[in-house]
Protein backbone atom coordinates (compact mmCIF):
# COMPACT_ATOMS: atom_id res chain seq x y z
CA UNK A 1 0.00 0.00 0.00
CA UNK A 2 1.15 3.51 -0.97
CA UNK A 3 1.66 6.24 1.90
CA UNK A 4 2.37 9.49 2.39
CA UNK A 5 4.96 10.93 3.60
CA UNK A 6 6.85 14.56 4.57
CA UNK A 7 9.92 14.55 2.41
CA UNK A 8 12.30 17.64 2.05
CA UNK A 9 13.71 18.55 -1.27
CA UNK A 10 16.92 20.89 -1.39
CA UNK A 11 17.73 23.21 -4.43
CA UNK A 12 20.35 25.53 -4.88
CA UNK A 13 19.20 29.13 -5.87
CA UNK A 14 20.77 32.42 -6.96
CA UNK A 15 19.56 35.70 -4.98
CA UNK A 16 19.48 38.92 -6.59
CA UNK A 17 21.67 41.06 -4.27
CA UNK A 18 18.75 42.69 -3.28
CA UNK A 19 16.97 38.98 -2.43
CA UNK A 20 20.32 37.88 -0.32
CA UNK A 21 19.54 40.86 1.88
CA UNK A 22 16.83 40.07 3.30
CA UNK A 23 17.47 36.49 4.18
CA UNK A 24 20.88 37.49 5.25
CA UNK A 25 19.12 40.16 7.87
CA UNK A 26 16.79 37.45 9.05
CA UNK A 27 19.29 35.11 9.62
CA UNK A 28 20.81 37.57 12.51
CA UNK A 29 17.36 38.65 13.92
CA UNK A 30 16.14 34.83 14.26
CA UNK A 31 19.63 33.93 16.17
CA UNK A 32 19.08 36.91 18.48
CA UNK A 33 15.38 35.58 19.18
CA UNK A 34 16.43 32.09 19.92
CA UNK A 35 19.40 33.49 22.23
CA UNK A 36 17.26 36.15 23.48
CA UNK A 37 14.30 33.81 24.72
CA UNK A 38 16.63 31.03 25.89
CA UNK A 39 18.26 33.78 28.52
CA UNK A 40 14.85 34.53 29.33
CA UNK A 41 14.14 30.78 29.92
CA UNK A 42 17.24 30.38 31.54
CA UNK A 43 16.75 33.17 34.00
CA UNK A 44 12.92 32.05 34.36
CA UNK A 45 13.90 28.21 35.45
CA UNK A 46 17.40 29.05 37.69
CA UNK A 47 15.80 31.72 39.78
CA UNK A 48 12.27 31.23 39.82
CA UNK A 49 12.21 27.54 38.94
CA UNK A 50 9.50 28.47 36.47
CA UNK A 51 9.22 26.57 32.72
CA UNK A 52 8.28 29.28 30.27
CA UNK A 53 6.13 28.08 27.59
CA UNK A 54 6.44 28.46 23.57
CA UNK A 55 3.19 31.18 23.79
CA UNK A 56 5.05 33.17 26.60
CA UNK A 57 8.06 33.56 24.17
CA UNK A 58 5.94 34.07 21.78
CA UNK A 59 4.41 37.01 23.50
CA UNK A 60 7.65 38.84 24.93
CA UNK A 61 8.59 38.76 21.46
CA UNK A 62 5.92 40.72 20.16
CA UNK A 63 6.78 43.31 23.22
CA UNK A 64 10.30 43.40 22.08
CA UNK A 65 9.26 44.65 18.83
CA UNK A 66 7.77 47.68 20.57
CA UNK A 67 10.67 48.25 22.21
CA UNK A 68 13.04 51.36 20.24
CA UNK A 69 16.28 49.25 20.77
CA UNK A 70 14.37 45.65 18.79
CA UNK A 71 12.06 47.49 16.53
CA UNK A 72 14.31 46.23 13.82
CA UNK A 73 12.71 42.61 14.02
CA UNK A 74 9.82 44.30 12.58
CA UNK A 75 11.22 44.49 9.23
CA UNK A 76 12.20 40.98 8.12
CA UNK A 77 9.08 38.30 8.18
CA UNK A 78 7.82 37.57 11.53
CA UNK A 79 7.22 33.43 10.75
CA UNK A 80 11.31 32.59 10.98
CA UNK A 81 11.38 34.52 14.44
CA UNK A 82 8.56 32.51 15.38
CA UNK A 83 10.12 29.10 14.12
CA UNK A 84 13.33 30.11 15.81
CA UNK A 85 10.90 30.19 18.93
CA UNK A 86 9.72 26.81 18.14
CA UNK A 87 13.03 25.63 17.78
CA UNK A 88 14.06 26.74 21.06
CA UNK A 89 10.81 24.84 22.45
CA UNK A 90 11.60 21.64 21.08
CA UNK A 91 14.86 21.91 22.14
CA UNK A 92 14.02 22.23 25.66
CA UNK A 93 11.34 19.84 25.16
CA UNK A 94 14.22 17.01 24.59
CA UNK A 95 16.31 18.77 27.61
CA UNK A 96 13.28 17.66 29.74
CA UNK A 97 12.66 14.45 28.15
CA UNK A 98 16.52 13.88 29.15
CA UNK A 99 17.01 13.17 25.27
CA UNK A 100 19.39 16.01 25.17
CA UNK A 101 21.79 18.70 27.21
CA UNK A 102 20.40 21.96 27.63
CA UNK A 103 20.14 23.96 25.26
CA UNK A 104 23.30 26.64 24.43
CA UNK A 105 23.40 30.03 22.92
CA UNK A 106 23.74 30.49 19.03
CA UNK A 107 26.73 31.54 17.85
CA UNK A 108 27.30 33.94 14.55
CA UNK A 109 30.25 32.25 13.45
CA UNK A 110 29.40 28.31 14.45
CA UNK A 111 25.68 28.04 13.54
CA UNK A 112 24.42 27.39 10.08
CA UNK A 113 22.47 30.22 8.60
CA UNK A 114 19.07 29.58 8.04
CA UNK A 115 15.71 30.66 7.95
CA UNK A 116 12.11 28.42 8.16
CA UNK A 117 9.15 29.93 6.00
CA UNK A 118 5.58 28.10 7.08
CA UNK A 119 2.85 28.36 4.87
CA UNK A 120 1.69 31.74 5.75
CA UNK A 121 5.01 33.55 4.65
CA UNK A 122 5.52 31.87 1.11
CA UNK A 123 3.64 31.75 -1.99
CA UNK A 124 3.96 28.76 -4.51
CA UNK A 125 2.27 29.27 -7.82
CA UNK A 126 3.10 27.80 -11.04
CA UNK A 127 6.43 25.87 -9.97
CA UNK A 128 7.89 29.59 -8.71
CA UNK A 129 8.78 30.14 -4.56
CA UNK A 130 8.11 33.63 -2.99
CA UNK A 131 8.99 34.47 0.31
CA UNK A 132 7.54 36.99 2.54
CA UNK A 133 9.27 40.44 2.22
CA UNK A 134 11.03 39.74 -1.09
CA UNK A 135 10.45 41.39 -4.29
CA UNK A 136 10.22 38.18 -6.90
CA UNK A 137 10.11 34.86 -6.82
CA UNK A 138 13.34 32.69 -6.33
CA UNK A 139 15.53 31.90 -8.63
CA UNK A 140 15.87 28.03 -8.25
CA UNK A 141 17.67 25.25 -10.15
CA UNK A 142 15.37 22.34 -10.38
CA UNK A 143 17.75 19.56 -10.17
CA UNK A 144 14.56 17.49 -10.25
CA UNK A 145 11.10 17.92 -10.27
CA UNK A 146 8.89 18.19 -7.31
CA UNK A 147 6.39 15.53 -6.56
CA UNK A 148 3.02 15.81 -8.70
CA UNK A 149 0.73 18.58 -7.61
CA UNK A 150 2.91 19.05 -4.12
CA UNK A 151 1.75 21.46 -1.80
CA UNK A 152 4.87 22.57 -0.10
CA UNK A 153 4.14 23.50 3.90
CA UNK A 154 7.73 24.61 5.22
CA UNK A 155 10.30 26.43 2.68
CA UNK A 156 13.89 26.87 4.76
CA UNK A 157 16.31 29.37 3.03
CA UNK A 158 20.04 28.69 4.10
CA UNK A 159 23.44 29.91 3.31
CA UNK A 160 26.59 27.62 3.72
CA UNK A 161 30.20 28.37 4.36
CA UNK A 162 30.91 28.35 0.60
CA UNK A 163 28.49 30.96 0.10
CA UNK A 164 26.06 29.13 -1.85
CA UNK A 165 22.54 29.32 -1.30
CA UNK A 166 20.09 26.66 -0.37
CA UNK A 167 16.02 26.45 -0.05
CA UNK A 168 15.05 23.30 1.25
CA UNK A 169 11.22 22.55 0.56
CA UNK A 170 8.86 20.49 2.81
CA UNK A 171 5.95 18.47 0.97
CA UNK A 172 4.01 15.39 1.01
CA UNK A 173 5.28 12.53 -1.46
CA UNK A 174 4.24 9.13 -1.95
CA UNK A 175 5.93 6.36 -1.46
CA UNK A 176 5.57 2.81 -2.41
CA UNK A 177 6.36 0.21 -0.06
CA UNK A 178 8.84 -2.57 -1.64
CA UNK A 179 7.96 -6.22 -1.95
CA UNK A 180 9.86 -8.23 1.01
CA UNK A 181 13.56 -9.16 0.47
CA UNK A 182 15.24 -11.86 1.56
CA UNK A 183 18.05 -10.22 2.48
CA UNK A 184 19.89 -9.56 6.03
CA UNK A 185 23.03 -7.60 6.14
CA UNK A 186 25.63 -6.11 8.82
CA UNK A 187 27.30 -3.06 8.63
CA UNK A 188 30.96 -1.69 9.88
CA UNK A 189 31.90 1.51 9.46
CA UNK A 190 35.18 2.03 7.69
CA UNK A 191 38.43 3.76 7.78
CA UNK A 192 39.99 1.94 5.03
CA UNK A 193 37.14 1.92 2.88
CA UNK A 194 34.57 3.79 3.36
CA UNK A 195 31.80 0.61 4.25
CA UNK A 196 32.00 -2.94 4.71
CA UNK A 197 29.13 -5.81 4.78
CA UNK A 198 28.86 -8.90 6.46
CA UNK A 199 28.30 -10.16 2.83
CA UNK A 200 28.97 -9.46 -0.91
CA UNK A 201 26.35 -8.11 -2.95
CA UNK A 202 27.43 -7.96 -6.60
CA UNK A 203 27.40 -4.68 -8.19
CA UNK A 204 27.12 -2.57 -5.00
CA UNK A 205 30.54 -4.39 -3.14
CA UNK A 206 33.83 -6.03 -4.09
CA UNK A 207 34.08 -9.73 -3.64
CA UNK A 208 34.84 -8.93 -0.07
CA UNK A 209 31.81 -7.23 0.53
CA UNK A 210 34.01 -3.68 1.19
CA UNK A 211 32.47 -0.41 -0.46
CA UNK A 212 34.80 1.58 -1.51
CA UNK A 213 35.10 5.91 -0.93
CA UNK A 214 33.44 7.98 -3.88
CA UNK A 215 35.51 8.26 -6.49
CA UNK A 216 37.41 11.53 -7.02
CA UNK A 217 37.89 11.25 -3.19
CA UNK A 218 41.36 11.18 -2.88
CA UNK A 219 42.08 14.15 -4.83
CA UNK A 220 39.13 16.29 -3.44
CA UNK A 221 40.65 15.83 0.26
CA UNK A 222 44.14 16.39 -1.15
CA UNK A 223 42.87 19.37 -2.51
CA UNK A 224 41.30 20.26 1.06
CA UNK A 225 44.56 19.50 2.44
CA UNK A 226 46.26 21.67 0.63
CA UNK A 227 43.51 24.26 0.75
CA UNK A 228 43.89 24.24 4.95
CA UNK A 229 47.77 24.77 4.68
CA UNK A 230 47.56 27.72 2.75
CA UNK A 231 44.74 29.10 5.62
CA UNK A 232 46.77 28.67 8.37
CA UNK A 233 49.66 30.60 6.63
CA UNK A 234 47.59 33.67 5.52
CA UNK A 235 47.38 36.56 8.25
CA UNK A 236 44.78 37.08 10.92
CA UNK A 237 42.22 39.66 9.60
CA UNK A 238 43.29 39.58 5.88
CA UNK A 239 41.65 39.83 2.64
CA UNK A 240 43.54 36.78 1.45
CA UNK A 241 42.65 34.95 4.79
CA UNK A 242 38.93 35.59 3.84
CA UNK A 243 39.65 34.12 0.25
CA UNK A 244 41.75 31.13 2.05
CA UNK A 245 38.87 30.87 3.91
CA UNK A 246 36.75 30.24 1.21
CA UNK A 247 38.57 27.69 -0.69
CA UNK A 248 38.49 25.75 2.21
CA UNK A 249 35.05 25.76 2.59
CA UNK A 250 34.21 24.94 -0.99
CA UNK A 251 36.44 21.79 -0.83
CA UNK A 252 34.91 20.84 2.13
CA UNK A 253 31.44 21.45 0.49
CA UNK A 254 32.81 19.03 -2.70
CA UNK A 255 33.56 16.01 -0.55
CA UNK A 256 30.63 16.01 1.58
CA UNK A 257 27.96 16.56 -1.43
CA UNK A 258 29.94 13.62 -3.56
CA UNK A 259 29.89 11.75 0.07
CA UNK A 260 25.83 12.73 -0.33
CA UNK A 261 25.28 11.21 -3.60
CA UNK A 262 27.48 8.32 -2.94
CA UNK A 263 25.31 7.54 0.13
CA UNK A 264 21.89 7.98 -1.41
CA UNK A 265 22.48 5.36 -4.26
CA UNK A 266 24.25 2.99 -1.29
CA UNK A 267 21.55 3.11 1.39
CA UNK A 268 19.02 2.58 -2.24
CA UNK A 269 20.45 -0.76 -2.81
CA UNK A 270 21.05 -1.61 0.23
CA UNK A 271 17.24 -1.12 1.77
CA UNK A 272 16.30 -2.57 -1.40
CA UNK A 273 18.20 -5.89 -1.43
CA UNK A 274 17.57 -6.46 2.56
CA UNK A 275 14.65 -6.81 5.09
CA UNK A 276 16.62 -6.25 7.79
CA UNK A 277 19.90 -4.16 8.32
CA UNK A 278 21.90 -4.13 11.27
CA UNK A 279 24.22 -1.33 12.04
CA UNK A 280 26.22 -0.12 15.33
CA UNK A 281 25.51 2.70 17.30
CA UNK A 282 28.21 5.24 16.76
CA UNK A 283 27.33 8.31 18.32
CA UNK A 284 30.10 8.03 21.34
CA UNK A 285 32.76 8.67 18.41
CA UNK A 286 30.80 12.59 18.35
CA UNK A 287 32.06 12.98 22.00
CA UNK A 288 35.84 12.18 21.17
CA UNK A 289 37.37 14.75 19.85
CA UNK A 290 39.41 13.88 16.92
CA UNK A 291 41.62 15.78 14.34
CA UNK A 292 41.92 13.17 12.08
CA UNK A 293 39.99 14.68 8.63
CA UNK A 294 40.02 10.93 7.06
CA UNK A 295 38.20 10.64 10.58
CA UNK A 296 35.94 13.49 10.81
CA UNK A 297 34.92 12.88 7.38
CA UNK A 298 34.00 9.52 8.39
CA UNK A 299 32.14 10.37 11.41
CA UNK A 300 30.18 12.75 9.39
CA UNK A 301 29.19 10.20 6.51
CA UNK A 302 27.92 7.77 9.10
CA UNK A 303 25.64 9.93 10.40
CA UNK A 304 24.71 10.59 7.25
CA UNK A 305 24.07 6.76 6.44
CA UNK A 306 22.50 6.17 9.41
CA UNK A 307 19.41 8.56 9.03
CA UNK A 308 19.42 7.86 5.31
CA UNK A 309 18.84 4.02 6.18
CA UNK A 310 16.21 5.20 9.12
CA UNK A 311 14.09 7.10 6.72
CA UNK A 312 14.30 4.80 3.70
CA UNK A 313 14.05 1.82 6.06
CA UNK A 314 10.34 3.06 7.36
CA UNK A 315 9.73 4.58 3.87
CA UNK A 316 9.88 0.97 2.78
CA UNK A 317 8.70 -1.33 4.85
CA UNK A 318 12.37 -2.51 6.05
CA UNK A 319 14.00 -3.03 9.52
CA UNK A 320 16.97 -1.45 11.06
CA UNK A 321 18.56 -2.48 14.27
CA UNK A 322 20.82 -0.53 15.92
CA UNK A 323 23.46 -2.54 17.97
CA UNK A 324 25.12 -1.25 21.61
CA UNK A 325 28.02 0.56 20.43
CA UNK A 326 30.09 -1.34 23.51
CA UNK A 327 29.56 -4.84 21.41
CA UNK A 328 33.31 -6.00 20.71
CA UNK A 329 32.12 -6.42 17.20
CA UNK A 330 36.21 -6.67 15.67
CA UNK A 331 37.81 -9.00 18.98
CA UNK A 332 35.63 -11.26 18.09
CA UNK A 333 35.95 -14.43 16.15
CA UNK A 334 32.48 -14.66 14.22
CA UNK A 335 33.16 -18.21 13.15
CA UNK A 336 33.68 -19.66 16.89
CA UNK A 337 32.92 -16.97 19.38
CA UNK A 338 35.99 -16.38 20.85
CA UNK A 339 37.04 -12.82 21.77
CA UNK A 340 40.53 -11.73 21.25
CA UNK A 341 42.53 -10.16 23.70
CA UNK A 342 43.36 -7.09 21.76
CA UNK A 343 42.98 -6.33 18.13
CA UNK A 344 45.03 -2.64 17.17
CA UNK A 345 43.85 -0.59 14.59
CA UNK A 346 46.75 -1.61 12.30
CA UNK A 347 45.73 -5.32 12.28
CA UNK A 348 43.62 -5.92 8.81
CA UNK A 349 44.03 -9.59 8.67
CA UNK A 350 44.27 -12.02 11.17
CA UNK A 351 43.52 -16.04 11.86
CA UNK A 352 42.07 -17.37 14.93
CA UNK A 353 42.90 -20.37 16.72
CA UNK A 354 39.90 -22.29 15.61
CA UNK A 355 41.74 -21.73 12.03
CA UNK A 356 39.18 -19.24 10.83
CA UNK A 357 41.07 -16.62 8.58
CA UNK A 358 39.29 -12.90 9.16
CA UNK A 359 39.05 -9.88 7.00
CA UNK A 360 38.80 -7.38 9.93
CA UNK A 361 35.93 -5.45 8.75
CA UNK A 362 34.08 -8.23 7.08
CA UNK A 363 34.86 -9.85 10.55
CA UNK A 364 33.34 -6.79 12.17
CA UNK A 365 29.97 -6.78 10.10
CA UNK A 366 29.38 -10.42 10.22
CA UNK A 367 29.57 -10.02 13.87
CA UNK A 368 27.35 -6.96 13.97
CA UNK A 369 24.38 -8.89 11.96
CA UNK A 370 24.88 -11.91 14.34
CA UNK A 371 24.07 -9.44 17.12
CA UNK A 372 21.23 -7.24 15.70
CA UNK A 373 19.61 -10.68 14.57
CA UNK A 374 19.79 -11.82 18.35
CA UNK A 375 18.70 -8.53 19.77
CA UNK A 376 15.59 -8.43 17.34
ZN1 LIG B 1 37.56 -18.59 15.93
Amino acid sequence: MARTVKRAFKFRFYPTPEQAEEPARTFGCARLVYNKALEDRTRAYTLEGRKVSYVQSSAALTEWKRTEELAFLNEVSSVPLQQALRHLQAAFANFFAKRAKYPTFKSRKKTRLSAEYTRSAFTYRDGRITLAKMGGPLNIVWSRPLPEGAEPSTVTVSKDAAGRWFVSILCQDTIRPLDPAGGVVGIDAGITSLLTLSRPIPGLTDAAGKIANPRHERADRRRLARAQRALARKDKGSNNRAKARLTVAWAHARIADRRRDHLHKLTTSIVRENQTVVIEDLTVRNMVRNHSLARAISDASWRELRSMLEYKAAWYGRELVVVDRWFPSSKLCSACGTIQRSMPLNVRDWVCACGAAHDRDVNAARNILAAGLAER
